[in-house]
């Protein structure tokens, strides 16, 4: 196995998550299975039926020991991805149309099972929207699973990987990844994972946002990636460069294999960082946040040394589920999360939902709304989102507010509101945090009562009107993924036009820079919580805009902090006047690239388009 056969191809693919893994190839085809389809005699409906029964209960408890298996510090979009497989299975179109297919077609269980995949997936299919395409993927997945033990198949990810020399990892090749087979290969011991490829998949789908959230290098729509690699091949997959190298000339090998050292002890000269504070050269200070999505995450930032969260998508606890999180469980989250934090700041952003972030069709139909309400709306985008939803629906608006509240007795709290365009919704925002605060003095409950609520600035009529915002706020976060989609009228999930999606037209700097100036003539901090905030390439361009506060991923926060330290703000500030002047994209990012080669390190090129904030949406 340790001998390299003829050179190969070299593939190209979309790199998902950051670095570079060389590892022995194993191909994963759960798609090939052969799918027999007979007419049943009635006699034997009942058998058939019984295989279904046991088919699908062996996977669920295939799932529930996945989930059990998974490790304290696993993070939350992996239980997510879990729980979401769980709940299709569960669900009675899933489980029990095949059973009424069987018994009033008579025909074979493998066969009533497609039928119903097929038609649940013609239905996601017909919803023009990435968000439902990705939901088709899982099902699939699923569907995959309980065919595989029809067949009486083991898992997929059971299927034995090739056998490897000491030291050697693996890297898995397939047409597309369920997270649950990825995490089933991670937890054998035999198996040291280095990597997934993928033939589908984008930039929001679970294969993306899994890799990305452990820390796997991955290369996902590589179009034809199982003709091209055999078992067992040694292959290189260059995530940051797009690339899948198929048993590599030796000496290309050796260079690949020269670049993973590098990325070894750049990582740990990034973690000799985390207990330094951050400033600039010149002794600026800059403080840098975490954003996160689930309440687990909340360790990754610690981990990043972050100064606090800076963002919580406080959505997530709202979706995939069919009955809205109570007051107790969000402020058990909220509560969980302040005081991990011991005392740093902890913004909560008030629900965000709407767009290609949707509740269940239960938990819609538990808000009163109709069935398909809130799908079929023709701009998700422009429609009920973030406060307009929250302001819709008063009673998930005050319970949420009194969650917050109550946790805010547990740490330093704050109530961040998305998506204002008009005053009069800060003003009716408010009105709701002081009508929750009096049903929780009522309660005897305890609050901070003076907590501090901000309003998120990624509206462009919210940027251009802001000093009619700021007397209403104490503090402003600008969502630049939000507001370059609506500045520039480009949907930040449509691939089509995702080359238009550029953070560095001149109209979206002056509205970033507009806010920063007008928050600090009015004395309110300022944070940028957008993708931005996180890209190293834009670090010295924020920090000359006047921007302290970044809030970012954790996993981009040590590299941010490292280029502060070589940054000073005088020239922060020259390179961002120069750039303000320009309404030239292409003169704008020369400057940038200049910028960053006065550093002592330079950062990767300034890209062409902001990546789309890849969503974690189980
Ligand atoms: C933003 O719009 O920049 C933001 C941080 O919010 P989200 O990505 O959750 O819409
Ligand atoms: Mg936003």
């Amino acid at each position: 196995m340790g001998e390299i056969r003829a050179t190969g191809a070299e593939l190209r693919g979309n790199g998902v998550a950051c670095g570079i893994a060389i590892g022995r190839a194993h191909l994963l085809a759960p798609s090939e299975l052969e799918i027999k389809q007979y007419h049943v005699q009635r006699a034997d409906v009942l058998h058939e039926v019984a295989r279904l029964n046991n088919a699908f209960s062996l996977v669920r408890s295939e799932l529930e020991e996945l989930r059990r298996a998974l490790s304290a510090d696993a993070p939350g979009e992996v239980k997510a991805f879990l729980d979401l497989h769980r709940m299709i299975l569960d669900d009675s179109l899933l489980c029990d149309a095949p059973r009424d297919l069987v018994r009033t077609r008579l025909i074979n269980a493998e066969w009533a099972l497609t039928i119903q995949l097929e038609e649940l997936c013609r239905q996601f299919d017909a919803i023009d929207d990435p968000y439902f395409s990705s939901r088709s993927e899982d099902v699939r997945q699923v569907v995959e699973r309980v065919l595989r033990r029809l067949a009486g198949a083991r898992p997929a990810a059971a299927a034995l990987p090739p056998r490897l020399e000491e030291g050697e990892r693996l890297v898995l090749v397939a047409h597309d990844l369920a997270p649950a087979d990825v995490l089933q290969l991670r937890e054998r011991a035999d198996v040291n994972l280095a990597g997934l490829v993928t033939e589908s998949g984008g930039a929001t789908s679970h294969m993306a946002i899994l890799s990305r959230s452990l820390g796997l290098p991955a290369l996902l729509g590589v179009v034809g990636a199982r003709e091209a690699v055999a078992e067992g091949d040694l292959v290189v997959l260059d995530s940051d460069g797009g690339r899948l190298i198929v048993n590599p000339e030796p000496s290309l090998l050796e260079t690949y294999r020269q670049r993973i050292a590098e990325q070894g002890l750049r990582r740990a000269e990034l973690r000799k960082l985390k207990g330094r504070l951050s400033r600039t050269s010149d002794g600026i200070p800059v403080q840098l946040l975490a954003n996160i999505e689930l309440p687990e995450d909340a360790r990754d930032a610690l981990e990043a040394g972050a100064d606090g969260i800076g963002l919580f998508r406080s959505e997530f606890l709202f979706m995939n589920r069919d009955e809205l999180p109570s007051e107790d469980e969000q402020f058990e989250a909220y509560a969980r999360v302040a005081r991990s934090m011991k005392g740093k700041p902890v913004v909560i952003r008030t629900l965000d939902i709407g767009a290609d972030k949707v509740l269940t069709s239960s938990a819609r139909h538990s808000l009163g709304m109709l069935p398909g309400d809130g799908i079929e709306e023709p701009n998700p985008a422009l429609g009920l989102r973030a406060i307009r939803y929250c302001l819709a629906f008063p009673e998930l608006f005050l319970t949420q507010l009194r969650a917050i509240l109550r946790a805010s007795s547990q740490g330093t709290v704050r109530i961040l509101v998305p998506m204002l365009a008009h005053v009069h919704e800060i003003e009716e925002a408010t009105a709701f945090v002081v009508r929750a605060k009096e049903q929780l003095k009522e309660r005897r409950q305890k609050f901070d009562a003076r907590i501090a609520v901000g309003g998120m600035i990624e509206v462009p009529a919210a940027a251009l009107t802001l000093s009619a915002f700021v007397s209403r706020l104490k503090f402003l976060s600008l969502g630049t993924n939000d507001l370059i989609q609506y500045t520039l009228a480009i949907d930040r999930n449509d691939s089509a036009v995702a080359h238009l999606y550029d953070h560095l037209h001149p109209a979206v700097l002056h509205l970033i820079h507009r806010t920063i100036r007008t928050g600090e003539r009015a004395r309110l901090p300022v944070s940028v919580c957008g993708e931005m905030a996180g890209d190293v390439a834009l670090a010295e361009l924020l920090l000359g805009m006047g921007l302290r506060q970044f809030s970012m991923n954790p996993s981009q926060l040590l590299t941010v902090k490292q280029r502060l330290f070589e940054l000073s703000t005088r020239t922060a500030t020259r390179l961002a006047n120069r750039v303000l002047r320009s309404h030239d994209p292409v003169e704008i990012r020369r400057a940038l690239e200049r910028g960053a080669t006065n550093g002592r390190t330079a950062p990767r090129p300034v890209s062409t388009a902001a990546p789309v904030s890849a969503r974690v949406s189980p």
